[in-house]
């Protein structure tokens, strides 16, 4: 099925808006440039049922489909999708969205970059012959990270550059394996050929250029360059390794673009995929040589954050591939604090998590490169578990004194709250015996938990009329107007709620709303609108305006005063009786 999609509405400028694109880190914000008719006919035009295919097992029962969740471990599926609608929930985890979540949440993408996925997927045609939009302005970003990757492997054979390189041990073919590149001193040459493409603006908002003064520079001069590509293999940013000695930053990362979020991008993903898949297991190392490194000594299950912590987006990222994560870091303060870092996140999903141990004050590029591969695989064999690990390692750096106990005691505590609640206790025991503490203080001391993100955001009030309402409104859209005459906004109590119903009521798409929705709140609706598919709708909807209206009024009348209050009273026993009859 091939379909070509309108550009209805795409914003016409005489030149390209990308200061917009620019400053943009929220990914769901730039819906709003991507015109919500074609977003919507994209959805509609695709399978939901289908899509869920791709990852896990879809089961249908009387009419209903149900899913293997594959946004959390389970054996019998608890996501339920709504095919007529498009939209899915997870009774087991929470999951919600709906076509474009899907990629969104598996294959770490931005929102534009999933409305594309899925349309490639089902071959839906968006217009690309647009230039003046989010979207042609990501097409020149691409265009404009290709022509400087070409740039940046032409130069590497630049001798500073392949000295370095051959000091780091690293071959020809894992050169040429990983495109590694090489930004000389002057960009000259760099900002010329992306000025004979016309890309020069574009490759500003990529985050290969920089203007001062009028004049682009590139940001990667006298680095070694290293692509970075998404899970699938696309380029969307470049790292550098200083080799002048002279920078103030040893590494520097390409900025966060529409293409590039670092808290969704593992380096190495994309060639690290089959063998996560085969060995089930991912090493997580802390550098891109360290990554290169391991691929050339044929251990390809490595991969690497970009200069930001181990992220819950990251363990997203892998935990579909994988239940098994071994850290493989350096083995001094700073591979500590990374270990004490990727800990908490780790502990909160279901992932296995060991920590391969090194000799002191290597890493594990020098590792790779100066041992056989026998030693390599047979330290990572003998991983132990992080959190014994971590422990041992912090109740080395601080002392036996009572100072020093205290002070490892207070390290650990964020670490031990961030398991669930059953677990914790475990690892209590666990903290005091390595930590030589005694367990009631430190019971006392790691207090009432901190609740968990989860358990925050489930702690959030929502108004449960206001989601009711919304529900039925989502499921129902020509009840809209009916709504719209008997609701006012001002019986909505809540902020968010009152904003999405709207919303809804000014006649954006429902689902629409739900998408850009504040995040505690997405689900909610979702779950509302599907528990709201049972009812006759034109009743369920008096109902709930009846509920909402007679709360407000239960609410306002303590405050009225004579006559007023009497009708109001009034008001009151009517509505009571015409829920009573319902
Ligand atoms: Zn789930």
């Amino acid at each position: 099925m091939i379909m070509k999609l309108m550009r209805f509405g795409w914003r016409q400028h005489t030149s390209p808006d990308y200061s917009s694109i620019l400053c943009s880190k929220n990914f769901s914000q730039l819906g709003v440039n991507m015109n919500d008719n074609v977003i919507e006919s994209v959805r509609r035009s695709s399978n939901i049922e289908e899509l869920f295919g791709d990852y896990a097992k879809v089961k249908r029962q009387n009419g209903e489909v149900f899913v293997v969740c594959p946004f959390h471990a389970e054996k019998t599926p608890s996501l339920h999708v709504e095919p007529s609608r498009g939209v899915f929930y997870c009774h087991g985890c929470g999951a919600s969205g709906d076509i474009f979540t899907i990629p969104m949440k598996l294959e770490g993408l931005g929102f534009i970059d999933a409305v594309q996925y899925v349309a490639d997927r089902f071959n839906i045609e968006i217009d690309s012959d647009l230039d003046d939009s989010a979207h042609a302005i990501r097409e020149e970003m691409k265009k404009a990270l290709n022509v400087a990757q070409h740039h940046f492997s032409h130069a590497v054979s630049n001798p500073d550059a392949a000295a370095y390189l051959a000091e780091r041990k690293v071959s020809k073919a894992s050169i040429e394996r990983w495109e590694i590149g090489y930004c000389p001193s002057s960009s000259d040459g760099i900002v010329q050929a992306l000025r004979n493409h016309n890309l020069v603006d574009a490759a500003v908002s990529a985050g290969i250029l920089r203007v001062s003064f009028g004049s682009p520079s590139c940001v990667f001069v006298n680095r070694i360059i290293f692509p970075i590509r998404n899970k699938i293999g696309q380029l969307v940013s470049f790292a550098g390794r200083d080799i002048s000695g002279n920078a103030k930053a040893k590494y520097i990362n390409g900025k966060e673009t529409t293409l590039y979020s670092k808290s969704s991008i593992l380096f190495g993903l994309s060639k690290a995929i089959s063998s996560i898949r085969d060995w089930n297991r991912i090493i997580l190392v802390e550098g891109y040589f360290d990554v290169i490194a391991l691929h050339q000594a044929e251990v390809t299950e490595a991969v690497a954050s970009c200069g930001t912590a181990l992220t819950k987006d990251h363990v997203k990222l892998f935990s579909k591939l994988t239940d098994k994560a071994l850290c493989f870091f350096d083995s001094d303060d700073a591979g500590r604090r990374a270990a004490s870092k990727a800990l908490p996140i780790l502990a909160k999903s279901d992932i296995d998590s060991l920590m391969v141990n090194l000799p002191e004050g290597m890493d594990p590029a020098d590792y790779a490169t100066s041992n056989s591969l026998e030693d390599l695989l047979e330290r990572i064999e003998d991983a132990e578990p992080l959190l014994a690990t971590w422990l041992h390692s912090l109740s080395r750096t601080h002392d036996k004194t009572p100072h020093g106990r205290q002070a490892a005691a207070n390290e650990a505590v964020p670490v031990i709250r961030s398991y669930p609640l059953i677990a914790r206790d475990v690892v209590l025991r666990q903290v005091a015996d390595i930590l030589s503490v005694p367990y009631l203080a430190l019971k006392r001391l790691v207090g009432n938990p901190a609740p968990t993100e989860v358990e925050t955001s489930q702690s959030k009030p929502h108004d449960p009329l206001a989601l009711a309402l919304a529900g039925i409104l989502m499921r129902n859209e020509d009840m809209v107007s009916d709504a719209k005459k008997l609701i006012n906004l001002d019986w909505i109590y809540g902020a968010e709620e009152r904003d999405a119903i709207e919303k809804i009521l000014s006649g954006e798409p429902a689902y629409t709303v739900a998408r850009k929705a504040a995040e505690e709140l997405q689900p909610k609706l979702h779950r509302s609108a599907m528990g709201a598919g049972h009812e006759d709708p034109e009743k369920s909807l008096g109902k709930i305006v009846s509920r909402i209206e007679m709360r407000h009024l239960s609410r306002e009348l303590p405050k009225q005063e004579g006559a007023d209050r009497l009708v109001m009273q009034k008001r009151r026993l009517e509505l009571q009786r015409r829920l009573a009859i319902r």
